[in-house]
């Protein structure tokens, strides 16, 4: 199932159509249909159509991140999960019948719009995105709305009318409330906690993190307990602080769960500000309202999640050196002094260096060749150097690389391994024999920290560079060590 796990991927904008097996249809249509369908029929006030009705934005938004659902065995599939879910619960079979039909009317006119869009529907984060989510919600409502039409009048005694108004409104608020959350869901265990991990801030603590939560979960209590029509709109400005500070998955689910929380309530009666205010036009209108308050919290996360990656990237470039990838200077020294800060290491191991003759190569086989020399020592090096060690290219061929709580002889092993990393030529051109040969001079300090001991970099960089200049001096392509303690 990896390969289809991958297909969900949020990164993955067209993902071909693969051909799902039989499990997969179990899972990821027919089980959640039957599970969504059964959810919607027990909100289903007496007599009346359902309050919440999410099983066909899920399958519409399954069917739009992975069209391999859209073969004929998804539709079979789906239709089968609506047909058993009414058919348990004892519902005639000519409004079993009639109802799913309409059911996949709907999300095959979402689906034909998904088609028609360039980049679809998936991911909600590409340009234009709530739009889309907009469009698709409405063709998809007002495909529904056919059924409508026709059933309405032969199952409630309305009028066509009244029945075209009901199904467009009502599938579009459950449209618009439960689509962003199958079109957000984090693809795999690990974007889902890579996500948490992107929105944490790191000198925040778990309390300050939940802040928006407790504010949501406080104004819908407070909902209940002040009166009057407008009450509704009171979690809107937790929902939006949330949009702010969760991923976009995060909040899909809150608002979803505002959504579903205000129209089933006020469908059962609890909300007695509503209570004499249900009636058929009353029940459209909160129903659209709650789409479009719906739409709020999604655009704002929407919107700040675009500037948290932009973010990222500028902090990325602001930080990284762009030949080799290696961080810049400045980067370096606060990824040190915030590693020793956060990890409080009791060894450490700091090295400079230096390629040698390096305006040799410059002035002999080019500039560009200098530089293809630069990336693919930081190459060779980062795969040599373990998962936590920091490199830094802090200017010119000059680097540095900071190791904690190693063995001494393993700090040796690592430099030597830098300096064997050129060893080998380095070849210039794909296309052809020519290579060149390089070596570097490392100057390593080495030494033990206690608890109190706050590092000076300064001070460790001044001593490592003498190192480095005692290796040229000896020869270069050599490491010369100095332990110290702190
Ligand atoms: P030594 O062994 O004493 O370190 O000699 P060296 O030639 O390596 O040292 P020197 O400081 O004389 O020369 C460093 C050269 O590195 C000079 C400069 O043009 C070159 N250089 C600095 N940055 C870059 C770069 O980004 N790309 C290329 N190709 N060369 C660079
Ligand atoms: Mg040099
Ligand atoms: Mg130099």
């Amino acid at each position: 199932m990896d390969h289809l796990r991958r297909q969900f991927s949020s990164e993955a904008f067209n993902p071909p159509a693969l051909t799902p097996s039989l499990v997969q249809l179990l899972i990821f249509i027919l089980i959640p249909i039957f599970a969504l369908s059964l959810l919607g029929i027990f909100s289903r006030p007496v007599g009346s159509l359902a309050s919440v009705w999410p099983a066909n934005a899920l399958l519409l938004g399954i069917m739009a991140r992975q069209p391999g659902f859209t073969r004929p065995a998804g539709w079979l599939a789906a239709f089968s999960g609506y047909l058993l879910a009414d058919w348990i619960t004892g519902s005639s079979w000519d409004k079993n019948l009639l109802l799913n039909l309409g059911n996949l009317l709907g999300v095959a006119g979402g689906l034909a719009l998904v088609r028609l869009l360039p980049g679809g529907l998936f991911p909600i984060t590409q340009k234009l995105g709530i739009l889309r989510l907009i469009g698709v919600a409405l063709i998809a409502s007002l495909s529904a709305s056919i059924a409508g039409i026709f059933v309405y009048p032969y199952f409630w005694n309305g009028t066509p009318l009244e029945g075209a108004i009901f199904w467009s409104v009502s599938e579009f608020v459950n449209y618009i409330a439960f689509l962003p959350l199958v079109l957000t869901a984090p693809g795999s265990m690990q974007e889902f906690r890579s996500s948490y991990r992107n929105r944490r801030q790191a000198d925040h603590s778990m309390l300050y993190d939940l802040l928006p939560f407790i504010a949501f979960v406080l104004l819908c209590i407070l909902v209940s307990v002040v009166d009057g029509p407008g009450s509704l709109a009171i979690p809107i400005v937790a929902l939006l602080w949330c949009g702010l500070t969760y991923s976009l998955f995060t909040t899909a689910v809150l608002t979803l769960i505002y959504c579903f929380w205000t129209l089933l309530f006020v469908a059962q009666g609890y909300i007695s500000a509503y209570a004499h205010l249900v009636s058929w036009d009353n029940l459209m209108s909160l129903r659209l309202s709650v789409s479009m308050i719906a739409l709020a919290p999604l655009m704002n996360a929407i919107m700040a999640h675009k500037r948290l990656q932009q973010i990222d990237k500028l902090t990325y470039l602001a930080s990284h050196d762009g030949l080799t990838g290696a961080l810049n200077r400045g980067g370096f020294y606060k990824a040190i002094s915030d590693q020793v800060r956060r990890k409080k290491p009791h060894s450490f191991a700091f090295m400079m260096i230096d390629l040698d003759h390096f305006k040799q190569i410059n002035d002999t086989r080019g500039h560009a060749a200098g530089d293809k020399v630069l990336a693919t020592f930081v190459s060779r090096v980062q795969e040599k150097l373990p998962s936590n060690a920091i490199l830094g290219r802090l200017g010119g061929e000059e680097f540095a690389v900071l190791l904690w709580n190693l063995p001494v002889s393993d700090y040796h092993r690592c430099a030597e391994a830098i300096r064997y990393s050129l060893e080998e030529e380095i070849k210039l051109d794909l296309n052809s024999d020519a290579s060149v040969k390089a070596s570097v001079s490392i100057g390593m300090i080495h030494g033990s920290l206690d608890e109190e001991s706050n590092c000076d970099f300064e001070l460790i960089t001044g001593e490592a560079d003498r190192a480095l200049y005692q290796a040229k001096e000896q020869g270069r392509n050599c490491v010369v060590e100095v332990s110290c303690s702190f």
